[in-house]
């Protein structure tokens, strides 16, 4: 008995998605392994809990995969484990000169990567439209890590302050740069930044360091160390990468880009209850009026500027909550990959 194995997600659970992503995923199967109807021995599918409006194996017999027993089962609930995915066991009796192919489609590439591309979704946009919102929910659904590249440029920028650099002084932070040691960690699923040693992921959420980390981040020599740690993280795993050059510069060729943006007073709003919540006293209008500066400083800066690529798709999220911006952006990574 051989065993052909497959796997594959749908954006949402609904009776059309499910249908079409089943007679994609059989159909991939048979055709790369060249495999004719009486070879079939069976088939059976299983599904995550979060999949309830329709049957697997009833999608396949009525897309003509009715030659051979189908079964369905549900999976347990794992804690961590990947969203609305349909698996599927094919059985059938190969001759010893072909082996079986497997098959991993969308969001369940991530399943295995020793045969399946990396996944890299590049989010980029302006401060407060809520990327990194945005990002946390795609890492946590697809089972892959969400890296904040900000949180790098916020480090670096922290390093500035604390040694009392002018962080608009290019040349001062450039000399910085040997002595700067930023590493990024992963702690029970979340991102850690570590400036020499320490962890700084709390310290590089004030607010002071946000214009820090936007001073440090226009010149070039800080730009190129990021970049080169960012690809050297994303060449080897899958991740959703949220920042500002991400499609443009560090990713060119990711095949999942957004831009992320939303109208300045809405993220304004957004970063000031959040700040709140944590505690630190601001004023709205003076918010508003950095939100505005950073996009400025951000989009005219001359090397590796705030862009949005040519091949990004545009989410503005002013007026839309956080379900209907995921929704948006899973419909369009299920209609590429
Ligand atoms: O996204 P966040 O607000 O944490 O980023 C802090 C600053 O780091 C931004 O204002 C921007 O200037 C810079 N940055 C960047 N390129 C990135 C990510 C962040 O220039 N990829």
């Amino acid at each position: 008995m051989t065993i052909i194995r497959g796997a594959t997600t749908v954006a949402q659970d609904n009776k059309e998605e499910i249908s079409f992503a089943v007679k994609e995923l059989l159909d991939e199967v048979f055709a790369l392994n060249d495999l004719q109807k009486d070879e079939v021995k069976g088939f059976v599918f299983s599904l995550t809990t979060d999949i309830h409006s329709y049957h697997p194996a009833k999608a396949a017999r009525e897309c003509g995969y009715d030659f051979a027993p189908l079964f369905a089962a549900i999976e347990p609930e794992i804690n961590g484990g990947l969203k609305l995915c349909i698996r599927l066991m094919l059985l059938t009796e190969l001759s010893d000169d072909r082996k079986a192919k497997h098959v991993y489609q969308k969001g369940a590439k991530n399943l295995r990567k020793d045969i399946s591309e990396i996944l890299n979704i590049a989010l980029d946009g302006p401060a407060g439209s809520g990327k990194s919102t945005v990002a946390k929910i795609l890492a946590k659904d697809y089972n892959i890590l969400y890296l904040d590249t900000g949180a790098m440029y916020r480090a670096c920028g922290l390093k500035a302050l604390r040694l009392g650099i002018d962080t608009k002084d290019c040349e001062k932070v450039t000399e910085m740069l040997p002595l700067l040691d930023v590493k990024v960690e992963y702690k029970d699923g979340k991102q850690h930044t570590i400036l020499d040693g320490e962890d700084v992921s709390l310290a590089i959420r004030e607010n002071a360091v946000s214009m820090a980390a936007s001073n440090v981040s226009a010149h070039p020599a800080v730009r190129i160390k990021m970049v080169e740690m960012q690809r050297e993280i994303a060449g080897n795993m899958s991740c959703v990468l949220d920042g500002r050059d991400i499609g443009s510069t560090v990713l060119p060729n990711a095949k999942y880009k957004f831009f992320i943006t939303a109208d300045s007073k809405v993220r304004a709003m957004r970063r000031f209850k959040e700040l709140q919540a944590r505690g630190e006293t601001v004023d709205f209008d003076k918010l508003h009026e950095e939100i505005k500066a950073r996009d400025k400083q951000d989009s005219e800066r001359e090397f590796s500027p705030l862009k949005c690529a040519d091949d990004a798709v545009v989410v503005d999220t002013s007026t839309m909550d956080i379900d209907e911006v995921i929704s948006t952006i899973k419909k369009h990574i299920q209609s590429k990959i």
